[in-house]
């Protein structure tokens, strides 16, 4: 479990080189979280009260839809731009003392455009939190606008024009998400497109609840160069090479994966089959609110549970610098960054 995982982290790495390197402060880029399950619970939970609303977050879900069902709760506590400003920039304070130069958290303004106003209203209002937040907290934010593969069929192309008329000033890229894979993704092919016109890359998930035949649909029908997940790939050799030679990066999120039942356990969870492939993979939360694990635990994850070495392990965090679309000079921090982390006396990062 995470908890227990996250105890036998504290310096007890089974005899690998460097093991008490401070995971939390290794630099890190995260992009595979959404906005509405990652905000802190004590935040949650404080609107939550405002609200006079019930507030919990369950042991554990029986499959993705009650976990689905959950996740909706939580956008309907927001009423005002306010909360979910304030929502926005808790998030941003969260991620940067978790070591997390670079965010690109997924979020979809469709979740709060009924009682807030238009889809381009909240947008504007989520990036300007995250602006602000960035700049007090000295890291970076792009959002990536999110397509709800489940939900979202009638909205897709003007949640696309909305992302392209933000791309580089907020946004840096179009997701698609849902749990039904393969999607149909063809029918957001002209999305992408908007998108795509726009310089802005196509992220989606995939290689999740579906094998490998739905990451293959992103990158035929959308021109998905990163995909949220992804560890289903393992199903199919040529894919696998397919992806490695393109540098198709996985984002994903053992945590995740086990808390919803999709990977028999976390020793066993195929990120360091994909890497020995020469598949880039970063390691990111997905949704902490409900999976209790931030993404430092899925560093934690790759020292204890697959027993890797900090040079490899640096790698999670090398392949998110060079995958997402951050400044030049943030991609810069990170890398040189990741290079000092690994050049630490490793027996001196723990209590940092
Ligand atoms: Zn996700």
């Amino acid at each position: 479990m995470v908890e227990g995982t996250t105890g036998a982290a504290a310096g007890e790495g089974p005899g690998v080189s460097g093991a008490a390197r401070s995971l939390r402060r290794l630099p890190k880029a995260h992009l595979h979280l959404h906005l509405d399950g990652s905000y802190p619970r004590a935040a949650v939970e404080a609107l939550a009260r405002k609200r006079g609303v019930p507030f919990s977050v369950p042991e554990r879900f029986e499959d993705v839809w009650q976990f689905f069902a959950a996740y909706g709760e939580v956008p309907k506590l927001v009423e005002t731009h306010e909360d979910l400003a304030a929502l926005c920039r808790a998030l941003v304070e969260a991620e940067a003392g978790g070591g997390v130069v670079y965010m690109e958290p997924a979020i979809e303004p469709q979740l709060y455009a009924p009682r807030l106003g238009s889809l381009g209203e909240v947008t504007r209002t989520m990036l300007s939190a995250f602006a602000e937040a960035a700049r007090d907290h000295d890291v970076e934010v792009g959002a990536m606008l999110t397509i709800n593969t489940d939900e979202d069929l009638a909205i897709a192309e003007d949640l696309a024009a909305i992302a392209a008329s933000h791309a580089g000033k907020g946004i840096t890229a179009l997701g698609t998400a849902g749990f039904v894979e393969p999607a149909g993704l063809g029918r957001f092919r002209r999305a992408a497109g908007i998108a795509r016109a726009a310089a802005l890359p196509i992220v989606s998930h995939a290689g999740q609840t579906g094998g490998a035949d739905s990451i293959a649909e992103a990158l035929d029908e959308l021109g998905a160069t990163r995909i949220s997940h992804g560890f289903r790939a393992v199903e199919s050799v040529d894919l696998v090479h397919r992806m490695a030679d393109a540098r198709v990066c996985c984002d994903m999120c053992p945590v995740s994966n086990q808390r919803l039942g999709l990977v028999p356990d976390l020793a066993r969870h195929p990120a360091p089959r994909l890497i020995a492939e020469g598949v880039p993979v970063t390691l990111n939360a997905d949704d902490p609110l409900w999976f209790g694990a931030g993404i430092t635990a899925q560093y934690e994850i790759a020292r204890t549970e697959w027993g890797l070495a900090d040079p490899e392990i640096a790698e999670f965090a090398r392949a998110g610098a060079l995958a997402a679309g951050m400044s030049l000079a943030t991609r810069q921090r990170l890398l040189d960054g990741i290079d000092a982390w690994l050049s630490e006396d490793a027996g001196a990062g723990e209590t940092a």
